[in-house]
């Protein structure tokens, strides 16, 4: 397993990288305000700007899905990354070195960050190498590779899409090529990219056509390679990078890094069987397309996509749709798809064009629309289950029926959702052509198979939650309704607290406490601004820090109470205070103190009242206690008298 990445080094990639930089790449930002930047938010459909990004604070939040945070929450909901990678990502372009904490080096590697960077750049340059001279029109040998891609309806930009290219037959081309830019045998062999023999380094491609994998962030990690000559050594059709320390077979999904954002906006993936049928898809529209490299799709490439389609959550279940042969083998991972999908959140459906086609051969034979019509034609995987595990049978004997309706039973009996057994039931009833209390009790009876147990704690952990509207709703908390008057007075002096921290006076804050605010959201914010401020030192909230490590520091404090409430922080910053002022200016002073003794007010007021009433009990109960009690009322009462005095404009 993975170290942890050292805090320090995390606080560091954030300080080294602007915000408004990273989220420009995806986002067309307009000024909006001093301190402020709004655009059209990518995680949600909407026409008018409600996605905010305050640089000086480092934080942005979308007011119409709520969604927010740092940087690297950014990083990691538009990438479709762990947290992990996107650090590894930003140390990667601002240049920190990552340290991790003892138990392992980065994912995947047990050395430094350095090797990992170093086994990821030989790739990118083998990949470049391979591609142009697939492109060279005076290499004879990679016509063969360029006829194999025009024989299959992919032209040169195609090529050029998905980056394919031609391994030379001498064995040492692309071994000449890597030592010549520095690279040393050991990690060229580390990398999978070179075999050592006899007479030194040898290529491990050769005579091929590669497609390069990559990762999910664009990186190429490995490569795929089809045989091209009839006299070529090795038998096997297709090659893959073996095991490195930065590719995992069981865990990549080629295409990935293409499909990502449509497999999320459309809560759709297509499983596809190869290199080529990935490239199929996505030339004919069905941008959701990917292809697991030379293994079964199993349960890691199931955690790989359900971190994309949960990301992404929505009302509606996601679709997955596989795609197979017809023939046996390809009916044999259908059913086997079967089983996985009882671990996995997701509708399955399974796509079989007609005379066994696989998309490639579809879309060369029939074209663009044939693919599309093959992917929305495709039929829940039940009943291709069921449907394929009938035509064992002869149906037409009663003995070929009964044997049939024992072979269905357990899979109706597996439907992990109770309340559509009945309805599968009546349909495989339907199909086999008999009763439907016959097949009830065949179910019945029928193994529930010996995973049932974990079936039902996978689905727990599969649920995907609809999102909420507002920050606070998802903490558990009430969220705090801003229409009521006093509520907005809290919300303001938090918006200034945690904005404009060298505004408020320290006085103010020391006399307000949790009872100051109505709110449960409110008063755990406020404490954990307290917090921060005494975590940080200083005379001042915020002070000896820039905006941006406040910010964090609260955002730190009040995600580490019972309920997590950094993401009302965020919203909370990316509030537009009603008096304007830009991030590190000072706020003008009469509003600051308008607000907090507006907030002190109705503290006083509040609490007059229930001193009155306490009073009135206490009179008859306990003459003793009522006196200290109507002392400190006047006290209150007298207080509320100057603060009314002395006036806020
Ligand atoms: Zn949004």
């Amino acid at each position: 397993m993975a170290g942890r990445i050292k805090p320090d080094d995390v606080a560091l990639v954030k300080e080294r990288t602007s915000i408004e930089d990273v989220v420009r790449e995806h986002v067309t930002l307009r000024r909006a305000g001093p301190g402020s930047l709004k655009g059209l938010c990518p995680f949600h459909d909407e026409k008018t700007p409600s996605f905010t990004v305050r640089p000086a604070f480092g934080t942005w939040h979308c007011f119409g899905c709520d969604e927010g945070g740092d940087v690297l929450a950014f990083v990691q909901k538009v990438e479709h990354l762990s947290f992990a990678e996107s650090v590894e990502r930003l140390a990667g372009r601002a240049g920190v070195e990552l340290h991790y904490e003892e138990g392992g080096g980065p994912r995947g590697g047990e050395d430094g960050l350095g090797r990992r960077a170093r086994l990821v750049e030989a790739h990118r340059a083998s990949a470049e190498f391979y591609h142009q001279v697939l492109l060279d029109a005076g290499h004879a040998e990679a016509r063969a590779g360029r006829d194999f891609l025009r024989a299959r309806g992919f032209d040169s930009s195609a090529a050029a899409t998905f980056g394919i290219g031609y391994a030379p037959r001498s064995g040492e081309a692309l071994a000449g090529y890597l030592t010549s830019r520095g690279f040393a045998a050991a990690e060229l062999v580390t990398a999978g990219l070179v075999a050592l023999g006899r007479r030194g380094p040898y290529d491990r491609f050769r005579g091929r056509l590669l497609w390069p994998i990559r990762d999910i962030t664009g990186d190429t990690v490995g490569f795929g390679a089809r045989r091209l000559f009839d006299d070529d050594r090795i038998e096997a059709k297709y090659l893959n990078t073996s095991e490195t320390p930065i590719y995992r077979k069981t865990s990549v999904l080629y295409g990935l890094d293409l499909a990502k954002r449509a497999i999320a906006s459309q809560r759709q993936v297509v499983i596809v069987e190869g290199y080529t049928d990935v490239m199929a898809c996505h030339l004919a529209g069905v941008t959701t397309a990917v292809a697991t490299c030379g293994t079964a799709f199993g349960v890691d490439h199931i955690k790989t996509l359900r971190r994309i389609l949960r990301d992404e959550a929505g009302g509606t279940p996601a679709r997955t749709v596989f795609t197979f042969d017809g023939d046996a083998a390809g009916q044999k991972a259908a059913m086997r798809a079967f089983e996985e999908d009882q671990r996995w959140a997701s509708q399955s459906y399974v796509a079989v064009a007609d005379a066994g086609l696989d998309p490639c051969e579809l879309r060369q034979r029939s074209g663009d629309e044939a693919v599309r019509g093959l992917i929305a034609d495709a039929v829940p995987m039940f009943e291709f289950a069921v449907r394929t595990t009938l035509a064992r049978f002869d149906l037409a004997t009663a003995e070929g029926r009964v044997q049939a309706m024992r072979a269905v039973a357990p899979m109706v009996a597996a439907i992990r959702d109770q309340a559509l057994r009945p309805e599968y039931t009546r349909t495989v009833a339907g199909w086999l052509g008999v009763e439907v209390s016959q097949v009830a009790a065949e179910v019945q009876r029928a193994p529930r198979g010996s995973n049932g147990p974990r079936r039902r704690a996978a689905r727990v952990d599969t649920e995907i939650t609809a999102p909420e509207r507002d920050s606070a709703a998802r903490t558990g908390l009430p969220s705090p309704n801003l229409r009521n008057p006093v509520v907005d007075l809290e919300r303001q002096f938090l918006q200034v607290l945690v904005q404009h921290p060298a505004s408020v006076p320290v006085e103010a804050v020391r006399l307000l406490d949790r009872a100051a605010f109505t709110e449960p959201v409110h008063q755990r914010v406020f404490e954990a601004a307290v917090s921060a401020w005494k975590a940080l030192g200083g005379a001042q909230p915020g002070a000896g820090v820039s905006a941006a490590a406040w910010v964090d520091a609260v955002v730190t404090e009040a995600a580490a109470g019972d309920y997590d409430l950094g993401p009302v922080v965020v919203q909370i910053v990316s509030e537009q205070l009603k008096a304007v002022a830009a991030p590190g200016e000072g706020l003008d002073p009469r509003f600051v103190s308008s607000v907090v003794n507006g907030l002190r007010e109705v503290r006083l007021v509040r609490q007059i009242a229930e001193a009155t009433s306490a009073l009135q009990r206490m009179e008859l109960a306990d003459p003793e206690q009522a006196r200290t009690m109507s002392i400190e009322l006047t006290a209150r009462q007298r207080e509320l008298a100057e603060l009314r005095a002395e006036g806020f404009a």
